[in-house]
């Protein structure tokens, strides 16, 4: 961290100050854990070395400065990203997320992992990711407009509904996806709703989006317990993040009627072995400023005991490198379902499926949004407007779709999941890759 003190207007002394992200160790680096497993995949293919250096590059970084007037009148400047991985199947997709911690790596690998999510699930999109350096709870919604909207501007020639399509991810919402919507129209003259998924529906976003990552993952866990014998009702959950996904997931779980034993949010972790009323935790969480804090209907326990939890089914829907070499062998559940991206670490992959732990990989697991992402785009290019149930039924198909393929894949190379799930991935936009060529 640095400052300068610098005049400012109207004799405001303001502060403009830089933050460097703390540098992260190897072990979590986020696109290193995404190559690891790349490269197993791209061994079972035996892929070519032209296409595996294609495939593993980054085709654009974006990196811009953000500076915004605070409300106390003092200037800071935010560091804004935004990658572009692949866009042989198509323009390129995927979220922007606010966070303290993000880094150039970090949105790397979730840009790459965009591109092998889309490709698992058969939507056709290439693969990005942006974020913003920032602590968005710290930051009034007037100071988060204008970062928006100035993140939007300085990347105005990026984004657009047939190149680069951004959505919601960690910390950001329909309202921030409208900021963008809204700068990005006044820019080119024309309200252009396909610029961006996970707006408000009064503004062309689509029925069901907000659910579609939890719905994703509780669809593909369903069709895991068939693949291992398991009733819904018969099943222990728990449930780690209390966010868009980690909520949804569970309502949805619980509606199926899975006993949820065990939710949490950053103030830490809540266990009721008779099960937690999820309707009363969102209620509550949503009367507390989004925390869980307090709640009555369960006992408080930490994070690694939520993990360690003897559960039928563990959804880590919070964010990266939870499920470590450290942890992994307390792992109890039998199925361990990735509503957040990038979870588990490659180490602890091996813990748990030596542990014969069945891992619905995140790029399949978390990929409901995305799938509704398609069909709102695909809905405001046509101008006409799906049901809910039309919406929800698609989404089910294509989930389980993607599930059985990916299931299949993983049997015939006698691999996991996350492996099955890169093969059939990077097989996708191998393909394409060849029947498009190199433009020279
Ligand atoms: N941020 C979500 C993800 O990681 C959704 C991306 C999108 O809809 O484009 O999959």
């Amino acid at each position: 961290m640095g400052s300068t003190d610098i005049p400012f207007r109207r004799g405001v002394r303001a502060k403009a100050v830089y933050q460097e992200p703390a540098p992260r160790l190897d072990k979590d680096n986020p696109f290193q854990s995404m190559m690891e497993r790349f490269d197993v995949a791209a061994e079972i293919l035996n892929l070519d070395p032209g296409l595996y250096e294609y495939l593993r590059s980054t085709s654009r970084i974006h990196i811009t400065s953000v500076p915004v007037m605070m409300d106390d009148g003092s200037l800071r400047v935010f560091q804004g990203y935004r990658v572009i991985h692949n866009e042989v199947l198509g323009p390129s997709k995927g979220g922007i997320r606010f966070a303290p911690d993000v880094d150039i790596d970090e949105v790397k690998a979730l840009a790459a992992w965009m591109t092998w999510k889309c490709a698992v699930v058969g939507v056709p999109f290439g693969g990005a990711k942006g974020g913003i350096n920032c602590n968005p709870h710290e930051m009034s919604p007037g100071e988060l407009e204008r970062m928006t909207r100035r993140y939007t501007a300085n990347l105005i020639d990026v984004f657009g509904p047939e190149k680069d399509i951004p959505a919601p991810d960690m910390n950001t919402n329909e309202q921030i996806m409208a900021w963008l919507l809204d700068t990005y129209s006044m820019h080119v003259r024309r309200t252009e709703t396909a610029v961006v998924t996970g707006k408000p529906f009064l503004i062309g976003g689509s029925r069901g989006r907000r659910e579609a990552t939890g719905r994703g993952v509780m669809t593909t866990t369903l069709a895991a317990m068939q693949r291992l014998g398991l009733r819904p009702e018969d099943c222990t959950v728990a449930v780690q993040g209390f966010g868009n996904v980690g909520s949804v997931a569970a309502q949805l779980f619980s509606n199926k009627g899975c006993k949820i034993v065990a939710i949490s949010d950053v103030s830490g972790g809540y266990y009721n072995a008779e099960g937690i009323d999820i309707a009363a935790a969102s209620a509550f969480s949503e009367e507390h400023e989004h925390s869980l804090e307090g709640f009555p209907g369960a006992e408080k326990i930490t994070n690694e005991e939520l993990l360690a939890l003897d559960v039928d089914v563990l959804a880590p829907c919070a964010k990266e490198n939870q499920i470590t070499s450290e942890n992994a062998n307390d792992v109890k559940a039998k199925i361990v379902v990735e509503g957040a991206n990038g979870p588990t670490t490659p180490d602890a992959d091996t813990i748990l499926n030596e542990k014969g732990i069945l891992v619905i990989p995140d790029i399949l697991a978390n990929a409901g949004g995305v799938t509704v992402s398609y069909f709102e785009w695909v809905q405001d290019r046509q101008g006409y407007f799906w049901t809910e149930e039309r919406v929800n039924r698609r989404l089910d198909r294509m989930m389980k779709r993607a599930f059985d393929k990916v299931y299949d894949a993983a049997e015939e190379h006698g691999v996991a999941m996350r492996i099955g799930a890169y093969v059939l991935a990077i097989k996708k936009v191998a393909d394409a890759l060849k029947l498009r060529g190199i433009y020279a």
